[in-house]
């Protein structure tokens, strides 16, 4: 019998998997990164962890088959470099060979985003597809595209940034250094922040009742999805216009690659129909019919499990 270990790392937390040949996890551990101890520290102990996982577990390295990884930042998967991440410190790290080189198996690493959407693919809500386009949902979006089984990369391994579309008739920076992204829109930190300046601005809403004075700062996305089911009209608006930003970044996309089926993942995709429905509709109305027509919309299966599914299964596809 062989294993591979999945391993979701986060600016916060790591998530390291144990998975059978079928890629069913067997079993999960849950760590801190503590990111600011620096890009040797963290690779130490995903190590002691993966260790950690084949002890409790009572599985034998010599079982190991491989180890995927998927990180945030910009990543080159070919070299195994973390080529940027801002809240890791790795700038042109070699992580897949340290860690290789502490463990004595394989590593495969690849970026986060695009480690679930592959695990989504693959396994997940969009494996009856062919060209499946996923996106994540969260603090940020971001993007990746499977295209028959193969991620799509373009140059410098960047491609899927989605959340970096300019759109019109927005003002607010990003964190990427731009005015008006996608992402201060269509995000979880983009609702609430609508909302909040909306608050500001006067706006009359049960959100006002509910987050008073500096309150205001606590207000997140989930608050405004109860406000939109408590019929609340700033909420409903806020929610409209989010998801039919959402709908014509993607249209965008549906148009540049001709996806079969779309996944949406993240903590944001919790907020459904309410945001889903008008992007629906946006994308339908931005695309030629024959695009729509072929087109499945899904939410994403393996939730918290996507990257860790996602990054074994990328490791056993280049082992
Ligand atoms: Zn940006």
């Amino acid at each position: 019998m062989g294993y591979w270990i999945g391993i979701d790392l986060g600016g916060t937390n790591m998530v390291c998997g144990l998975l059978d040949e079928s890629m069913n996890i067997v079993a999960k551990l849950k760590k801190p990164t503590l990111a600011n101890q620096g890009a040797d520290d963290i690779i130490q102990r995903i190590a002691e962890n993966a260790e950690l996982l084949l002890e409790q577990n009572l599985v034998n390295k010599s079982d190991l088959l491989g180890i995927g990884m998927g990180s945030p930042g910009f990543i080159n998967p070919d070299l195994g470099i973390g080529v940027f991440s801002a809240n890791l410190g790795w700038r042109d790290y070699p992580v897949a060979a340290q860690l290789q080189a502490l463990t004595g198996i394989p590593v495969s690493i690849d970026n986060d985003v695009r480690m679930y959407v592959y695990g989504e693919a693959i396994q997940g809500a969009g494996r009856d597809h062919d060209h499946v386009l996923g996106i994540t949902l969260g603090t940020g979006i971001a993007a990746a595209v499977v295209n028959n089984g193969k991620l799509y990369y373009g140059g410098g391994y960047m491609a899927g940034e989605i959340g970096h579309i300019p759109m019109d008739g927005v003002t607010a920076k990003c964190g990427c250094g731009l005015v008006g992204c996608l992402e201060t829109v269509a995000s979880a930190t983009g609702i609430a922040r609508q909302a909040r300046e909306a608050l500001q601005a006067g706006r009359s809403s049960i959100l006002g009742e509910w987050f008073t004075g500096d309150n205001i700062q606590r207000l997140i996305a989930t608050d405004v999805s109860k406000a939109y089911d408590a019929g609340d009209a700033l909420a409903q608006e806020i929610m409209d216009y989010t998801g039919r930003a959402l709908g014509k970044g993607l249209a965008a996309a549906v148009t540049l690659f001709s996806p079969d089926c779309i996944v949406i993942g993240g903590g944001a995709a919790l907020a459904g129909e309410r945001l889903f429905a008008p992007m629906r509709e946006e994308i339908q109305k931005s695309v030629i019919p024959i695009y729509w027509d072929r087109l499945t919309i899904v939410r994403g299966e393996l939730i918290d499990d996507g990257g860790v599914i996602g990054s074994a299964t990328f490791a056993k596809s280049r082992a």
